[in-house]
């Protein structure tokens, strides 16, 4: 009997307080490395949605959908043209427009060290349905703002979340907009920075 009602005061202690189901990827940035800058890769190629191989348009709104969450310190800043290399630690934090060969993989994200400081590179499959935005996407299309919103948490140092609805799920449906930062996304970017 004593054993039941402990069980009890546990369940009714998870409904009483906010339960979150975001994780966290590497080490976060330092605070002297923010705000982050974003370097554009000059070899992208992506026909469907051109000229988003920096930060600028869908890219862009995607990385300020992030620095838009109140109560954290974190930004992202443009990095202009670099010549970032992808997922090498070199110190220079960018976002690629490329091939991707596994088969139903949108887009990856890697995170390294270099001389003490994260450093975190994106790829996102240019051979997919695209949707650039910023109207809704067709059922048949994959919207390519979703998908860099993900990829970017990734990049500031979120893992995947156990609830279905945060950006940070591990998958996402054709025909589908998830373009801002859900309330178990705001808890893992204010709980990093
Ligand atoms: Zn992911």
């Amino acid at each position: 009997m004593k054993k039941l009602l402990s069980v009890v005061g546990a369940a009714s202690l998870l409904t009483a307080l906010p339960v979150y189901a975001f994780t966290t990827f590497g080490t976060p940035y330092s605070a002297s490395q923010i705000p982050v800058p974003v370097y554009g890769d000059e070899t992208s190629t992506l026909d469907a949605c051109a000229g988003l191989s920096e930060y600028t348009g869908t890219s862009k709104r995607a990385y300020l959908s992030w620095n838009a969450v109140p109560n954290n310190s974190f930004r992202w800043r443009a990095g202009g043209w670099n010549g970032p290399i992808y997922g090498v630690p070199d110190g220079i934090n960018g976002i690629f427009f490329r091939e991707i060969n596994d088969v139903g993989v949108l887009g990856q994200t890697t995170f390294n060290m270099y001389n003490g400081k994260r450093d975190s590179d994106v790829k996102i499959d240019i051979n997919q349905n695209w949707n650039c935005g910023p109207e809704d996407p067709w059922w048949t299309q994959i919207d390519m703002e979703s998908v860099i919103l993900h990829e970017v948490g990734h990049q500031l140092g979120l893992g995947h979340s156990d609830d279905p609805n945060a950006v940070m799920w591990w998958s996402i449906g054709m025909g589908v907009s998830k373009r801002v930062p859900q309330s178990d996304d705001i808890a893992g970017i204010q709980y990093l920075y």
